[in-house]
């Protein structure tokens, strides 16, 4: 320590917000892109922000103060109103295909992506702000959010992550002081949002449309330098990029299936290429269990129902695969051998998809070990919860008990219209469960790691909005982030958050809210 340092006098507290900036130790290469793949825009100043939540833990991960973060100067820059040392401000271009339809010029039509930080995990990660201002990609929007659905994708993202998911994460939320006109006036707000990378399988098809095979090029070394490192020695590195790009999108898609978890928008431009869970807008959590169960309230035809999303993904990767058909030429050899390799790609996500989805059956169904019939086993289960109306969550994490002793199953059976339903397939479990290795209490706890307790369930996520935007009341937010922090284990007092919604309390269905 050096005798300054170890002076008495103290600093005058006036001086400390100059002082003591907030360091982001931002190292960005995506502004090294070409000029085209973005365009180059601040944030823009709102009226009066104010922090509501900053996540510390995550905020340290990545080598951030959260101190720092929480000072005048840092709840400026986590509302757009300052520009941070080393942020290089951009709004991405990118297309989609929303519910099939083709729109070339998407883009960041409300985000500033700030820079990217390298975390504690050596990982390099974005910072975005989401509902920053109008951008050149705002095609008539008004560039802001709402802070219902700030706090929804702040909620949502944070159980994901704490569920074990692939996904952005929430740094923090600001509330701007300013309204957004919706249907009606809401209190406006920014979420800063923490992602591998905000390349989605859109940002391909922004170049793949206007027949810009070098961009594209440029693109996909990007992406396999950025997320897919080991496939660039590969003979053919597009379609190992390809190839990769599957295998997570598969495994993504399978774990939101074991969850319950509908997305809701699984257009182009919200299916990430580094394998996140990206955007969440009216997605939910099922409650009783059915394939074809949809909440959003613009998901009209059941495309993005929950049964369907593994189609939907398949159907996404197709697109992204078209778009890389031309630099995919180059190392196939012709463009037959490229649409061929192309298919062969496609033709892997369906295995990988069910592969990923029934070891995951498995594990709920406490079968650790493997034998004929298993996939009939979790099947038949699936169709009697189907047929009965059973919370998908409950039931599961209910089965942790069973699978305990068969005085368990009375807090199942329940659950089910027809409670001898269950007491049928309970019989075929427990004669399979049989070939299992015997310590009942060690299937159990196995069993707890995988069936959660606590998700976010939509009446508990709509009750803590509605507290938050209406009345400036953030303690149900709160209470059920912390709840959701630990969705695995049980906890006293909690059996609120773990209950299915009442009748009267139930949300059928789930708004975008942009
Ligand atoms: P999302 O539904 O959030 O995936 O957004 C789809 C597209 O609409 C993206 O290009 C967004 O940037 C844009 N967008 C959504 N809401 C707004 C808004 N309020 N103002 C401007 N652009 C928006
Ligand atoms: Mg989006």
């Amino acid at each position: 320590m050096s005798s300054s340092d170890a002076s008495p006098i103290a600093v005058p507290a006036a001086a400390n917000v100059e002082d003591h900036p907030v360091r982001f130790l931002f190292e960005n290469t995506f502004a090294r892109l070409p000029e085209y793949f973005y365009v180059r825009l601040d944030p823009t100043p709102v009226a009066a922000p104010h922090l509501v939540k900053l996540n510390r833990e995550l905020a340290r991960s990545l080598a951030l103060d959260p101190d720092e973060l929480a000072s005048p100067q840092g709840v400026e820059i986590l509302a757009g109103n300052r520009v941070a040392e080393g942020a290089e401000p951009l709004a991405l271009a990118y297309s989609g295909h929303q519910f099939g339809h083709f729109v070339p010029r998407l883009g960041d039509g409300r985000a500033n992506l700030l820079g990217e930080v390298v975390g504690h995990d050596g990982v390099r990660y974005d910072i975005q702000l989401k509902g920053s201002g109008p951008t050149p990609f705002s095609r008539g929007g008004d560039g802001r959010a709402a802070l219902g659905p700030v706090l929804r994708e702040y909620i949502v993202s944070e159980a994901m992550a704490a569920l074990g998911v692939p996904t952005t994460r929430a740094l923090a939320a600001v509330t701007t002081g300013e309204r957004v006109l919706r249907d009606t006036a809401l209190p406006g707000a920014v979420l800063t949002r923490v992602a591998a990378s905000h390349l989605r399988v859109g940002t391909f098809q922004y170049f793949a449309i206007r027949g810009d095979t070098e961009a594209t090029r440029i693109l996909a070394d990007y992406a396999i330098s950025r997320h897919y490192p080991e496939v660039a020695q590969a003979t053919q590195p597009y379609k190992a990029l390809l190839d990769g790009v599957i295998a997570r999108q598969a495994r993504l898609i399978a774990q939101w299936m074991l969850l319950g978890f509908i997305h809701g928008v699984m257009n182009t431009d919200n299916t990430s290429i580094s394998g996140e869970t990206i955007d969440y807008g009216p997605c939910a959590f099922m409650e009783a269990y059915h394939p074809a169960t949809v909440f959003s309230s613009i998901d009209h035809g059941g495309r993005y129902a929950y049964g369907n999303q593994p189609r939907a993904a398949l159907w996404n990767l197709a697109r992204l695969a078209e778009t890389l058909l031309p630099v995919m030429v180059g190392e196939a050899g012709s463009e037959e051998a490229a649409v061929a390799a192309a298919n062969e790609s496609l033709a892997a996500f369906e295995p990988q998809f069910e592969a990923a989805r029934y070891s995951g059956l498995r594990l709920k169904l406490g079968l650790s070990t493997e034998h004929e019939g298993d996939s009939a086993l979790a099947e038949s289960l699936l169709q009697c919860m189907a047929d009965n109306r059973a919370d998908f969550t409950l039931t599961f994490r209910r089965l942790c008990d069973a699978a305990a002793g068969a005085e368990g199953d009375a807090g199942i059976r329940t659950r089910f219209a027809d409670p001898a339903a269950y007491d049928t397939w309970a019989a075929q479990w427990r004669e399979r469960l049989q070939k299992e290795p015997a310590d009942q209490q060690a299937r159990a706890t196995a069993m707890r790691r995988v069936n959660p307790l606590f998700i976010p369930r939509n009446h508990l996520v709509e009750e803590a909005l509605d507290a938050a935007s209406r009345r400036q009341d953030f303690q149900p937010f709160e209470e059920l982030l912390k709840v959701l922090s630990q969705p695995y284990e049980d906890r006293q007092d909690l059996e609120r958050y773990a209950m299915p919604a009442r009748p009267e309390e139930s949300v059928l269905q789930t708004f975008c809210g942009t």
